[in-house]
């Protein structure tokens, strides 16, 4: 805590109202005994920056980023970690008084909720990834790491699914991966092990991105949304004899790396998860 009060952190995104972000930060605030307080941050579509540099200039210590604007957060970011290097996409930034520093935890939070949350390891699967946009960006290098057989990435603008193939092409033969791009059209039926909806189709309310059958019975059909705005894709995947899981558990879990990046105490995400998924059904 600094004289002027706790220490200051927002989610800075747009939209930012269905966030359950400040949910999260504070439970792992009052568990770790930090003192601090989460906002969210409304940034218009055309200032970004200059919301964010406001808020940095009001004392504020950091913010995480969020659609559509993790590009620009990793352009505004003047140090960064090798993982957002690898993205190309910052979701975390700390205000330090040499530069804002930038970072990407969303890989890391996505893979430790399917394999330590749903038990689902990906070593030599066959993966789908869909969208290239910021959160894609920013799970491949993670989904890489853990070294699934193959993974193909499909996005609605293919030449944005081939661009982010070509970034990641190094790092998938350092990892034996066989690394491929596709449009949502050409994908082959029931070949994947594990899908992960990365497009912002369902906040849009667009429905899912894809047709027909691409998970194999029994597999995992992850959706980095969640709440009432996941449920469709979430439908569409139990409808296709596999496991549907929703974007809560990838979101506490980035949002724990964050909250170390910047406190330094890792909080424990097992109670806030369970916390969150009472809430959200209850609500239902
Ligand atoms: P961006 O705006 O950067 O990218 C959007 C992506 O979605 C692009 O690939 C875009 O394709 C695609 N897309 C948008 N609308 C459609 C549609 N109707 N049909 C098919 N594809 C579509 O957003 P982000 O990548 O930052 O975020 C994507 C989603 O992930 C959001 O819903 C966000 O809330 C969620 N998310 C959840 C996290 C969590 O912790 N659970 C963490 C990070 C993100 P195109 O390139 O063709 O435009």
């Amino acid at each position: 805590m600094s004289a002027s009060g706790p220490d200051r952190y927002a989610v800075a995104g747009n939209p930012v109202a269905h966030s359950q972000s400040p949910t999260i930060h504070a439970q792992f605030a009052a568990q770790t005994g930090q003192d601090l307080v989460y906002e969210r941050l409304l940034c218009p579509l055309d200032a970004f920056l200059p919301t964010v540099q406001a808020f940095a200039a009001a004392g504020a210590k950091g913010c995480n980023v969020t659609v559509p604007f993790k590009f620009e957060a990793f352009a505004a970011a003047r140090r960064r970690s090798p993982r957002a290097e690898l993205a190309g996409a910052v979701n975390t930034l700390r205000f330090d008084e040499q530069g804002w520093w930038g970072d990407n935890t969303d890989g890391l939070g996505l893979v430790r909720d399917i394999q330590s949350n749903a038990s689902q390891p990906l070593a030599g699967l066959r993966l789908l990834l869909l969208g290239a946009g910021g959160a894609a960006a920013g799970v491949l290098g993670s989904l890489i790491a853990a070294r699934p057989a193959e993974l193909t990435v499909a996005n609605r603008s293919a030449d944005r699914a081939l661009a982010l193939v070509g970034s990641h092409a190094r790092w998938a033969q350092e990892h034996d991966v066989r690394l491929q791009a596709s449009t949502l059209e050409d994908l082959p039926e029931a070949r994947f092990d594990v899908l992960v909806n990365g497009t912002s189709a369902s906040l849009a309310g667009a429905g899912v991105p894809v047709r027909g059958q691409v998970l194999r019975e029994g597999g995992l059909g992850v959706d980095m949304m969640y709440g009432p705005a996941a449920q469709g894709f979430l439908d569409w995947v139990a409808a296709q004899g596999a496991r549907p899981r929703d974007g809560l558990g990838m979101l506490v879990e980035q949002a724990a790396e964050a909250f170390q990046l910047w406190r330094g105490v890792r909080p424990d995400t097992a109670p806030v998860l369970a916390g969150l998924r009472r809430q959200l059904t209850a609500k239902d």
